[in-house]
């Protein structure tokens, strides 16, 4: 079952791309930034090339080496037969991925040599649709053991809705890495938006550790770590101290200078102040 599921989860990545150029191009109505560097993108393209080989390459080494399932799951989900059930399973699936992703980010903040790999991600300081992807290649292995295989060891959910749920939930944070002033209103509860998760990935340390979940934040309000945000809430990101973003603005010689004291703050910081998040 999980092989099949990794070789169905691989042939709908194209269609991620898809939707990774369309959000591209929606986040230039209102964005957050209006400038962001041009070489911030390009790096976070060449990330997630190594991202997908890394996806690639692990999960088809998996789907060829794994043994048939020893046992049956513990739970069985019958195949819906209206177009409400297919709906329904498929927000159920969304919903047990979401619970296995939410504490697979959890334990990357937590455990040093994971967060080492996740920090990455957490580097960025110009958020945009591209920053979805840009993840250690390792992390990507990690989504086996930690999501998949959970999944269809506890649960036997009928095929099609898994996989194509496994393959949404992927594709899904596209959105909330968007740069993009969206505040989603009363949905800021139930769907995670631009907003929500910049708060994950804010460089202020009353953010820290907040809002893991990549789609529902149920999960969030239920392990006690959702903060919503206040009204008009769109936090510089990045692993340095808030006060120095604003003085790293890139390219001409002043900006350099500024950029080096800079970094050797942010290393203070990061190995001090911060610490794992
Ligand atoms: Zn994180
Ligand atoms: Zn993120």
């Amino acid at each position: 079952m999980l092989n099949e599921i990794i070789q169905t989860t691989l042939n709908n990545y194209q269609y991620a791309l898809i939707v990774f150029a369309c959000l591209f191009v929606l986040e230039k109505i209102r964005p957050i930034e209006e400038k962001q560097p041009f070489a911030g993108i390009v790096f976070n393209l060449f990330i997630a090339l190594a991202l997908t080989a890394s996806i690639q390459t692990t999960m088809r080494l998996l789907a060829a080496a794994l043994p048939p399932m020893p046992f049956h799951p513990l739970l069985t989900i019958a195949p819906p037969t209206t177009w409400q059930g297919k709906i329904g399973c498929e927000i159920l699936v969304l919903f047990i991925y979401d619970f296995f992703a939410y504490w697979l980010h959890r334990v990357e903040h937590s455990v040093p040599f994971l967060w080492q790999m996740h920090k990455m991600h957490h580097q960025e300081e110009h958020m945009n649709v591209t920053t979805t992807n840009r993840h250690h290649p390792l992390e990507a292995v990690l989504r086996v053991p930690f999501i998949m295989l959970p999944m269809v060891t506890l649960f036997d959910l009928p095929f099609a809705p898994l996989a194509f749920g496994i393959s949404l939930g992927m594709i899904l944070p596209s959105f909330s890495h968007m740069n993009l002033k969206l505040d989603l209103g009363r949905l800021t509860p139930v769907f995670i938006g631009p907003q929500l998760h910049r708060l994950h990935h804010s460089s202020q340390a009353k953010h820290f550790n907040r809002n893991f979940a990549n789609i529902f934040p149920l999960w969030d309000i239920l392990f006690g770590t959702y903060l919503a945000p206040v009204k008009g809430e769109f936090p510089s990101t990045g692993l340095r101290p808030v006060s120095s973003n604003s003085a790293y603005s890139g390219l001409d010689l002043l900006a350099r200078v500024k950029r080096k004291s800079v970094i050797s703050e942010s290393s203070f910081f990061e190995t001090t102040v911060g610490g794992i998040r």
